[in-house]
């Protein structure tokens, strides 16, 4: 799940909020006993990270690749990692890693790297991504140390949308290149968002899971790239790479 989806959770769950947990189960690692009949008093996200605060801890939960959740309505003939049942409806977290955060690690979360957060900067983000001339680009689109939240759709989309080929290096684009690609990862996750509400994400979708180009109508490349070796959709002659 990415960062918009995130957001997303984070809003279905607000009914929850101020409501104390009945039960708490699951077969996470995580000792569950702490937060059995603890009020859950907010609900946040931080590019991947959805965190539950409740009135004696705090949840982190990473969804991983295949993570997902339900909201009243929990998967039959599977165990969830978390589940958290209230009075009134209960909450299923799945294939998901959970951990405690201490008050200190919840403190250092900078919110200006929240590709959806209102504090979001994108200057810092041109200036870290200039850092990492010799990276391609594909992967610093994913490094969550500067694109919190920024998952491989956004890169996708984003990257042929400013026609920039995935394995190219951060030091053969020019600074408005860089600029451009900043800004649009922001307003894409912020469209990807509103879209996504409207269950009409994949309609939007230009190259993700596609096979012809929608601007020349080439076939796409479809490639594992760069050192995380996730999956790239891209036109090469749209997308050339950088001479
Ligand atoms: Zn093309």
């Amino acid at each position: 799940m990415e960062g918009p989806s995130l957001v997303i959770l984070k809003e279905e769950l607000k009914p929850f909020v101020g409501k104390r947990v009945k039960k708490a189960s699951g077969s996470s690692l995580y000792r569950l006993g702490p937060i059995q009949r603890h009020l859950f008093k907010k609900v946040e996200s931080w590019g991947k990270h959805l965190l539950l605060h409740f009135d004696n801890e705090i949840l982190k939960v990473h969804f991983l690749l295949f993570g997902s959740y339900r909201i009243n309505d929990p998967k039959p003939n599977y165990t969830p990692r978390l589940q958290l049942i209230y009075d009134k409806g209960e909450l299923d977290l799945y294939s998901c890693s959970i951990q405690v955060l201490d008050r200190d690690s919840y403190k250092e979360y900078d919110w200006s790297k929240d590709i959806m957060s209102k504090k979001w900067s994108s200057p810092q983000a041109v200036r870290a991504v200039k850092e990492h001339g010799k990276e391609m680009v594909c992967d610093v689109l994913l490094d969550q140390n500067i694109f919190a939240g920024v998952g491989n759709i956004i890169k996708n989309e984003v990257l042929y949308l400013e026609r920039i080929h995935p394995e190219a290096k951060v030091s053969e684009l020019s600074a408005a290149q860089i600029k451009a690609l900043v800004k649009r990862t922001r307003s894409y996750s912020l469209q990807f968002y509103r879209w996504k509400k409207k269950f009409e994400l994949k309609r939007h979708w230009q190259v993700m899971r596609k096979r012809h180009c929608p601007n020349c109508q080439r076939r796409l490349e479809i490639k594992h790239t760069g050192k995380r070796v996730r999956k790239s959709f891209f036109c090469s002659y749209c997308q050339p790479l950088p001479h």
